[in-house]
């Protein structure tokens, strides 16, 4: 299988050298998993969320899915799953009866 390829940040690189990360709305990262585990964010997204229920939920509270070279993620990611971050704790969605 030929080496997938993918630009970020004016660089080329393999995409399995990369991470899927999940941001949430408050920019903190959730969920990171190898470039090599999905073809594109939907299906990265599908991977750290398998209801589509959740997903849509995601999506409305604004967490989003980010295709991440190394470099970025240690500077983007890695703080949020190091519990060295500064961001703002997301607000749980309060459920109602
Ligand atoms: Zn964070």
């Amino acid at each position: 299988m030929p080496q997938l390829l993918v630009q970020i940040g004016g660089e080329t690189l393999p995409l399995r050298s990369c991470h899927w990360v999940l941001f949430g709305p408050n920019g903190c990262a959730y969920a990171s998993e190898y470039g090599d585990g999905a073809t594109g964010p939907e299906e990265a997204h599908r991977n750290f969320t398998p209801r589509q229920r959740d997903r849509d939920r995601e999506t409305r509270q604004g967490y989003h899915v980010e295709l991440l070279s190394k470099k970025q993620w240690r500077k983007q990611a890695g703080p949020c799953f190091y519990r060295t971050c500064t961001h703002t704790p997301v607000q749980q969605e309060v459920v109602s009866r």
